[in-house]
């Protein structure tokens, strides 16, 4: 992306962090509303996949919320404007945010989730006991931690980023008989008639 080289992400950003480029899907879904209370958005599966996790996770007493979801290539870029116009470097910005085109968020697959009582998009958040249940079953639901302490592609620690792979749900379906994971009472009303 142009915009990003510009601004002065290195011209093999995604190589040598080993990220791939995303692709913004065709369909979005909503998903509610996130905690700022606008509309969050999911690619139609991810989106059913979530619905179903959350429903799970409050049957357990866990409410999980969405402190971000779907994020435009543009959206991204703004934000990586925003800091370098307050003198941030920009190799201290990668390292906490992915560069436009190469961000998860795109894909309209991954989340930042949060939970009452404890801060968002902070570490804190790995203390709660929502982010224990999560390391206990998002994998059923097709969900896996992205950014884990130490990962390769030199993003900081983020334990409220979970994203959906639909290789990994398709794992926990035959892991389950062919069957979709708890929580899928209501999953047949959201699934699309076409896949993502
Ligand atoms: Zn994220």
């Amino acid at each position: 992306m142009a915009a990003a080289r510009e601004l002065g992400v290195p011209p093999h950003y995604g190589r040598e962090r080993h990220l791939r480029p995303q692709r913004e899907p065709a369909r979005l879904v909503c998903i509610g509303p996130d905690l700022q209370q606008r509309p969050a958005w999911l690619r139609p599966r991810a989106a059913a996949a979530f619905q179903r996790m959350r429903r799970s996770a409050a049957r357990a007493g866990i409410e999980l919320q969405v402190a971000s979801a779907w994020r435009s290539f543009g959206y991204q870029l703004g934000i990586l404007c925003g800091k370098r116009e307050r003198g941030l470097a920009m190799e201290a910005i990668l390292a906490v945010s992915a560069a436009p085109g190469y961000s998860e968020h795109h894909s309209g697959r991954a989340l930042d989730l949060a939970t009452p009582g404890y801060a968002v998009l902070e570490e804190d958040f790995e203390r709660s006991p929502a982010f224990a249940w999560l390391q206990r079953h998002a994998q059923r639901h097709g969900f896996s931690l992205s950014y884990p302490r130490g990962n390769r592609h030199g993003i900081a620690y983020e334990p409220w980023h979970w994203c959906w792979h639909a290789a990994l749900a398709r794992r926990a379906r035959a892991l389950n008989g062919g069957r979709p994971p708890p929580g899928a009472r209501d999953a047949r009303r959201h699934r699309p008639a076409t896949r993502a």
